[in-house]
């Protein structure tokens, strides 16, 4: 009899099932005995009555917490197990036993610190809430992907190491490279624009690492990013797609994650669009109309952000036109005011999760621009020269994995919501 999924076999009526998975817990009172048994789809009770021989081999074994059994037996309706059906067993086997003491608890009902959790990350995946950030964080990925593939997009997978700094100032993890020095790239910036030059729309699920002592509850040093770049379209037409795939990923989760949001206590609604569009200085506006102090050309902290966002009111909306010192050289300006360029960024729940610009293509302006940050054009001469031969208009955003799953599950941290975090303290696991 091959195995099937508890879920499954709650359906099977009468019939004889083989499901195996993991002991939530046991219970004995003298005359039956009971095991709840776990697996990825749900759980199940057994329930053994004394004339059965599995109820010696229960004796025998003592099950604890988190052993691992395999049960063949007959699916039968229950008036007391909660989900209305029970499993009366002909066999059981202990495929694997559990250490006891636990170092958590996987039933999720005593809480344990978000240190310990992270320690034992394998065991607090099988804790309700956890799983279900990382039920709801599959279907983000997997409806990314599925909305572009639909647009006709490409995935493509640039290189994670890189000879030189793509973006110039930020802080990056330089590697010994055999004779040289490289880096962890802090973007896959240069590589997807060199794809959407000649593939036209490419999109990109790619690690970047960013070597910056944050300490917060929103930067990791290790982040997952979704990309998109897409040829022959301004910064306007991208963000009408980011907005597009905000909303199909949240219709997905929604959807599909409507069992995992209720564990979590979460009610979300699906963004109406288009999202408003705030320019720079509006949002400055709003700031200083509280008595903020904020200098025009500086950047949000994250406080501030809360604060546009508090009265903005919209769960979701862009902050557009910024002053070209917060944005990257490459950020295409405004012609008539190259103090302003082309650059968004999108806020859900009041916090970033992307930011995008359309892109400089023209070569002499790229040069220019370099200059007036300060860089060395030379520095930048492969990329620069990349826009040599027939580069169309093109623009791009990135959406931060971690960042999306937080806003959508509300999580106040965002190591809740990355498998493995990696930040100043964490290397393992
Ligand atoms: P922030 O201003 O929030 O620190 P950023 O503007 O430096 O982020 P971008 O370069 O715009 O980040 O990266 C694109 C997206 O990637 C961000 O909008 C965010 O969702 C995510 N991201 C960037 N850096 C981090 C980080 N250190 N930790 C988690 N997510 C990040
Ligand atoms: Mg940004």
């Amino acid at each position: 009899m091959e195995r099937i999924l508890i879920e499954d076999a709650k359906k099977r009526l009468g019939e004889q099932v083989r499901i195996s998975g993991w002991v939530n817990r046991t219970r004995d009172i003298g005359s039956l005995k009971f095991v709840v048994l776990r697996d990825l789809s749900g759980d199940i009770q057994i329930t053994v009555k004394p004339d059965n021989p599995v109820s010696q081999i229960l004796t025998d074994l003592k099950l604890g917490r988190e052993d691992v059994v395999e049960i063949t037996g007959r699916v039968e309706a229950s008036q007391i197990a909660h989900a209305r059906v029970e499993v009366l067993p002909e066999s059981l086997k202990l495929l694997n036993r559990s250490k006891q003491p636990l170092p958590l608890d996987v039933s999720g009902n005593t809480k344990a610190e978000l240190d310990t959790r992270l320690n034992f990350r394998f065991l607090d995946f099988r804790t309700p809430r956890t799983s279900s950030i990382f039920k709801i964080q599959h279907v983000i990925l997997s409806s990314f992907r599925e909305f572009l593939t639909n647009k006709g997009f490409m995935e493509i997978q640039p290189p994670c190491i890189i000879a030189s700094a793509s973006e110039g100032g930020a802080e990056l993890f330089k590697i010994p490279y055999f004779e040289k020095e490289a880096y962890l790239a802090q973007s896959p910036q240069l590589y997807k624009q060199m794809c959407a030059i000649s593939f036209e729309k490419v999109f990109m699920v790619v690690p970047i690492w960013r070597a910056e002592k944050f300490n917060t509850p929103t930067h990791l040093n290790e982040v997952r990013q979704m990309d998109v770049e897409q040829a022959f379209a301004d910064d306007e037409a991208v963000m009408k797609l980011l907005e597009e795939a905000l909303v199909h990923i949240i219709k997905n989760v929604k959807e599909k994650n409507s069992k995992e949001l209720q564990i979590l206590g979460r009610n979300i609604e699906i963004p109406k669009t288009p999202l408003r569009r705030l320019t720079y200085t509006d949002a400055v506006e709003l700031l200083t109309s509280r008595g903020e102090e904020f200098r025009w050309g500086d950047d949000f902290s994250k406080p501030q952000e809360k604060m546009i966002a508090e009265m903005v009111k919209d769960e979701a909306f862009f902050i557009k036109n910024w002053p070209s010192d917060q944005k990257a050289f490459y950020a295409m300006p405004y012609k008539d005011n190259p103090n302003i360029v082309h650059a968004f960024d999108l806020l859900y729940n009041g916090i970033e999760i992307s930011s995008g610009t359309q892109r400089i293509h023209l070569p002499e302006l790229l040069v220019e621009r370099l200059k007036i940050k300060g860089l060395n054009p030379d520095d930048f001469s492969h990329y620069v020269e990349c826009f040599s031969y027939g580069a169309p208009p093109h623009s791009g955003w990135s959406i931060g994995l971690e960042r999306l799953t937080m806003t959508i599950t509300g999580m106040n941290n965002i190591r809740e919501c990355c498998m493995f975090p990696r930040d100043r303290d964490r290397l393992v696991p």
